[in-house]
């Protein structure tokens, strides 16, 4: 499928995964929607796109507070009329034990990494279902499959949105034509780890294995190979690891 003169709205842009993403889809034609809490690192994501005939719009927004999707979907609709695609991406990974009961930590990973994406499908879904189309696609993790230590809150939020995301597909996708996919990526290399601040699980990671991990426009490849598969063609999961990761 074509996807020149699609719209999506990307959160979690201003790096990593989201960033590689934005501009993967604007080298295909899409318009892309900007979001995150980073203005100034979005703002010069965006004269990137621009300057290599992207089309970009910024809207600064926290995916925990609805008022700011409002913002994302009345600026959307303003610049660009439809809604394609919901690349609903942020997240953050303080990983400690549970016994250190970091409850804030615990607190924002469940506010962003689940609820932020069931703000963003709450505040597009309307939309697509008024255009009888559209794409949801929601990044989970391969932590929401496996534990890994230190990752117990972590992988619950990752594992509430694999979950999610199957009964959203069921729900909507034949009703309405609007797909979902999941991507559920191994090990990234990406700004995620510097959300930690436990200094045992630091020094853990640091000394991790030395294997090649994904990139991030390696994961931005399968979003977009998901995004234009033809109406009728539903990929549920992408699942995708580095060669060397068990
Ligand atoms: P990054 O830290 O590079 O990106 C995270 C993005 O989320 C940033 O753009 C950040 O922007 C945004 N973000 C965080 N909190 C909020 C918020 N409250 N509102 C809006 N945006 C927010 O990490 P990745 O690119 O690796 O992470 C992207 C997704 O991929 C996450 O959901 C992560 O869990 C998942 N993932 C990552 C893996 C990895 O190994 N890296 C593996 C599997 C899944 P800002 O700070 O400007 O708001």
């Amino acid at each position: 499928m074509d996807l020149q003169g699609k719209t999506a709205i990307i959160t979690g842009a201003s790096s990593g995964i989201g960033e590689a993403t934005a501009k993967k889809l604007a080298e295909q034609g899409v318009n892309v929607v900007l979001c995150a809490r980073r203005t100034e690192k979005l703002e010069e994501l965006k004269d990137e796109i621009t300057q290599s005939g992207g089309n970009a719009l910024v809207v600064t927004a926290d995916v925990t507070n609805k008022e700011d999707w409002n913002t994302v979907i009345e600026n959307t609709q303003e610049h660009f009329n439809s809604i394609d695609i919901l690349f609903n991406n942020a997240g953050l990974m303080p990983l400690s034990y549970v016994e250190k009961l970091k409850t804030d930590e615990w607190e924002k990973m469940v506010d962003v990494n689940l609820k932020g994406v069931l703000n963003g499908v709450a505040a597009t879904l309307p939309i697509m279902q008024e255009q009888k189309s559209g794409h949801i696609i929601n990044v989970s993790s391969s932590a929401g499959r496996k534990y890994f230590p230190g990752g117990a809150v972590y992988c619950a939020t990752k594992a509430a949105v694999t979950m999610f995301s199957e009964g959203l597909r069921q729900e909507i996708a034949p009703e309405y034509g609007i797909n979902v996919t999941l991507i559920e990526p191994g090990f990234v290399s990406t700004e995620l780890q510097d959300t930690i601040t436990d200094e045992d699980i630091k020094e853990q990671l640091g000394n991790m294995s030395d294997m090649t991990p994904l990139q991030a426009n390696d994961i931005a490849q399968a979003v977009a190979y998901a995004a234009a598969t033809p109406d009728h063609v539903n990929v549920n999961d992408v699942y995708i690891y580095p060669t060397q990761q068990k």
